[in-house]
């Protein structure tokens, strides 16, 4: 039988297919025996498989003496927000977040609300492959408490954080595509509480997806068309599980989700607060750029939201996050947060009299290419060797695959940790650079795997 994706970003698979509801059992026993039957916290998108392997994940926390605080349907950061207020010993995300609806996945979280890091996936995924699970007995089979609340909590952290008059009296007309995803119970009542008039896209939570839930540019038409239509002064766009926001500018363009970051970034430093900015090493150097106006540095760290927020909280950053719309603002939590994000976006807005579209014209822009690679026999780091051996970058950083790093531009080549490819993303000032960046890399590797 096929086995679901174990990777530092949860346990993924097609329902039904790789991701059955025993590995989901098994699974939550694993967990539940790791936090010793203590208190977690579970959540869950609105993906109809969501039902289905909430009742595995039950059964499997309950019966290793695990109390459940169940919310039910949540964002993620929602959800990591909660386990800070139970003071609970962890919690699951039932959610696949940006994949198709036909996948789900189980992730899993530290009492700080953060991810559980490599270290602690390796650590559970002993647990589960020795099947010594905490069995509780009759008497000591864990009980669920409900709690309808956490989202009230999250928007009422937000607005603590932000400048709510300021942003009331602009009354935006912002339009909000949810993707039919855990969004649909927080971003329309977030934004309506911060005086805009709230026109909804896709915002009935059936976890049925009318677009690919990746909220990339080019799965945003229908989004830059409202936005065009109503003449908006914004559009936003989510993932099913709200970790990731994208922007679209009044008029319709899609800025594609590496501006969310800069954006924050900007407005953080420029009109909040100062300090040091972390992000992945395959975001846009934009985030460098605007950190060097502020006289700030930027930390570099692997891809992946725990490393992220590891090294935000290590370095007492003022903000972080990473390229794909997730933003991290400390003064809320160390998660990426689009709730949170678009709120800040909102602020940024209302700082400024001119529309988005002029204000995103006066921060640095880089055009992306990202591309993939089907690896052969010959193994990645051989690859990512023979890489380094044949460029002259300024700097080659070696800390996540192979980065060949110049003034600027870059290219990124590493290897997916949830499927046998490489992936290469090249980064400079026209598109046209990046594109021949990517492909001269991509060119070397396909002639080293003939
Ligand atoms: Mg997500």
């Amino acid at each position: 039988m096929s086995k679901p994706i174990v990777s530092i970003s949860g346990i993924r698979g097609i329902v039904g297919e790789t991701l059955l509801p025993e590995e989901a059992l098994r699974w939550s026993l694993a967990y539940g025996t790791m936090v010793n039957g203590g208190t977690v916290v579970l959540g869950r998108d609105t993906r109809p498989s969501g039902e289905m392997l909430r009742g595995a994940v039950l059964a499997g926390l309950l019966s290793t003496g695990c109390k459940v605080i169940d919310l039910g349907i949540v964002p993620t950061p929602t959800l990591q927000l909660a386990v800070q207020h139970w003071q609970a010993n962890g919690a699951v995300a039932i959610t696949a977040s940006h994949n198709p609806v036909e996948w789900n996945a189980l992730k899993f979280f530290e009492p700080s609300g953060m991810y559980l890091d490599a270290g602690g996936v390796k650590h559970l995924s002993a647990i589960y492959e020795s099947g010594e699970f905490k069995r509780a007995c009759w008497n000591e089979v864990g009980q669920i408490q409900f709690d309808t609340t956490a989202i009230d909590r999250h928007i009422e952290r937000i607005l603590t954080c932000v400048d709510v008059e300021r942003i009331r009296k602009r009354k935006f007309r912002v339009v909000i595509d949810c993707v039919n995803g855990a969004a649909c119970f927080i971003s329309p009542r977030l934004l309506e509480r911060l005086g805009c008039e709230v026109i909804p896209l896709f915002a009935e939570p059936t976890g049925i997806f009318q677009r690919d839930p990746e909220p990339i540019a080019e799965n945003l038409s229908e989004l830059c068309n409202k936005v065009r239509e109503t003449n908006a002064d914004v559009g936003f766009a989510h993932d099913a599980d709200v970790d990731r926001l994208a922007i679209v500018a009044d008029g319709g363009e899609a800025l594609g989700e590496e501006m969310t970051l800069v954006i924050a970034v900007y407005h953080v430093l420029a009109h909040k607060e100062q300090g040091a900015v972390v992000t992945n090493l395959s975001t846009t150097m934009a985030v460098d750029e605007v950190a060097k106006q502020f006289g700030v540095k930027v930390y570099r760290t692997p891809v992946g939201d725990i490393n992220v927020s590891k090294r935000l909280k290590e370095v007492n950053g003022a903000i972080g996050g990473e390229g794909n719309g997730g933003v991290i603002y400390p003064r809320i939590q160390y998660a990426r947060d689009a709730i949170a994000a678009l709120a800040l976006v909102l602020e940024f807005m209302a700082m400024h009299d001119e529309p988005l579209s002029e204000l995103v014209k006066k921060l640095p822009r880089y055009h992306m290419v990202k591309k993939r690679l089907t690896l052969g026999a010959i193994p990645a780091h051989k690859l990512l060797e023979c890489i380094k051996q044949r460029y002259t970058a300024e700097e080659i950083i070696e800390e996540d695959g192979v980065k060949l790093q110049w003034d600027d531009h870059w290219v990124h080549v590493r290897p997916s940790g949830t499927e046998p490819i490489l992936r290469v993303i090249a980064e400079a000032k026209t598109a046209e650079h990046a594109d021949k960046l990517c492909d001269e890399v991509i060119a070397d590797l396909q002639q080293l795997l003939k």
